[in-house]
């Protein structure tokens, strides 16, 4: 059987983060996806927006790989940029005008992503799909992966989910809870017409119950979806389909040159399942210091909001060596509406893999030491720091 230090399960931008730190810390790695490229939802799910690494007035917030990844994704030009400059003009401008974020191209970001992976020496396997684990005195000692060699066991040290869904948290019978909203249909597709190569967003973001104010943007249809029923994903992905192809038969009637160049291969689902962390992290606890702070964060949707993010929303103790990271991270409902965003996950990603290259016990992990590598590779960890 073959053994390694930290398993990563899965590739999106909290999996890429998570795998990078542990193997620059120089252990053994190995990345599992399903898909057959790096990025998630950040590339097969065409979400190509990177947000805001800053309070929006003039403070950068997330650093380390959360930069790193930003300004790879932008190695060969962006595909837009608001504003043109690194925090310019942050401040002085209205709510509704853009902070720095950019889009980028999907494909050559996973290519990237991919190479930069593989010039760490982390091993990266497509096609496969983390099934299960063995679990053993309260750590998982294998995983189980399907793939086309069939079901294969990998001994492991310490794992990372970075599933998006929490997988590996469930098969562990971490406790977990699921987004109770449920997921508006969302049905984003790249064309090209006359005037070139374009994102087409179908379909309203979401607003948390928390945050409403009955002035939202009609969804595409009033179904919701949890996200977590292979069924109802299906049904999603049809109707999805269904939308998208309406949406460039009305383009067309005005420029017979526009076509579909590309649509998702991933669901295009923002929330599903979180962990119950040791803490769990709320939208009010902005400014607020945490002596265990791995990195911060800030509002995609608001100017100013800053949070620091403790450890102990990365991993629950009843298994001790599994943590997890991006969109799994335990923060109360609303919080996880910021916390899901490419910055965050590649915040909590940096955290969860270099913990997870320095024990295969989180719950008693020296997070000073922890935090010490994190701020040698770059992150900041409290408010303080950048004020
Ligand atoms: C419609 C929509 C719009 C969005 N808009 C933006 C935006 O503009 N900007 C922004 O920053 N964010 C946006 N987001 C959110 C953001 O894209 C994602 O939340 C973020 O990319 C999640 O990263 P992740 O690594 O945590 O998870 P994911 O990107 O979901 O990655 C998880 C990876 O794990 C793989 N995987 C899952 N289960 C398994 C398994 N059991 N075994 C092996 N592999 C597995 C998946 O194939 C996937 O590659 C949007 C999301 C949606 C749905």
């Amino acid at each position: 059987m073959k053994m390694y230090d930290v398993a990563v399960c899965g590739g999106g931008f909290a999996g890429i983060s998570a795998a990078l730190a542990a193997a620059r810390e120089g252990k053994k790695v190995i990345l599992f996806e399903k898909e057959y490229m790096l990025g998630g939802l950040g590339t097969a799910g065409l979400v190509t927006i990177y947000l805001p690494l800053c309070d929006g007035f003039g403070h950068q917030v997330s650093f380390g790989i959360a930069e790193e990844l930003l300004k790879l994704s932008i190695t060969y030009g962006a595909e837009k940029k608001y504003p043109e400059n690194w925090l310019d003009g942050v401040g002085t401008k209205t709510e509704k005008d853009k902070r720095y974020e950019v889009q980028y191209n999907a494909q050559l970001f996973s290519i990237l992503a991919e190479k930069l992976l593989l010039e760490n020496d982390v091993d990266i396997l497509y096609g496969s799909y983390v099934i299960d684990v063995a679990i053993d005195n309260n750590r998982i000692n294998m995983l189980f992966v399907q793939n086309k060699s069939g079901k294969t066991a990998f001994g492991v040290r310490s794992v990372v989910d970075a599933t998006g869904d929490c997988d590996i948290a469930e098969f562990s019978k971490i406790p977990t809870e699921t987004f109770k909203q449920g997921n508006v249909l969302a049905a984003w597709y790249y064309f090209t017409d006359s005037s070139g190569y374009h994102l087409q967003i179908v379909g309203a973001s979401d607003v948390p119950e928390a945050e409403r104010t009955g002035k939202e943007l009609k969804p595409l249809i009033d179904k919701r979806f949890s996200g977590l029923d292979g069924e109802e994903i299906s049904q999603m992905m049809h109707l999805s389909h269904k939308k998208t192809l309406e949406h460039w038969l009305k383009k067309r009637e005005s420029d017979q040159n526009a076509v579909i160049s590309t649509i998702a291969t991933i669901p295009q689902i923002r929330m599903t399942r979180k962990i119950v962390g040791e803490y769990e992290l709320k939208h009010t606890e902005m400014h607020t210091y945490f002596e265990d702070s791995i990195g911060m964060v800030s509002n995609w949707k608001k100017r100013g909001p800053i949070y620091e993010v403790p450890f102990r929303t990365l991993y629950n103790k009843k298994v001790k060596n599994l943590i997890v990271a991006g969109r799994c991270t335990s923060v109360n409902e609303t919080l996880w509406d910021v916390m899901r965003v490419i910055p965050c996950c590649a915040v909590t990603g940096q955290a969860a893999g270099t913990a997870a290259a320095m024990t295969d016990d989180f719950s008693t992990l020296n997070v000073s030491e922890l935090q010490k590598k994190l701020q040698s590779n770059g992150v900041i960890l409290h408010e303080r720091d950048i004020l």
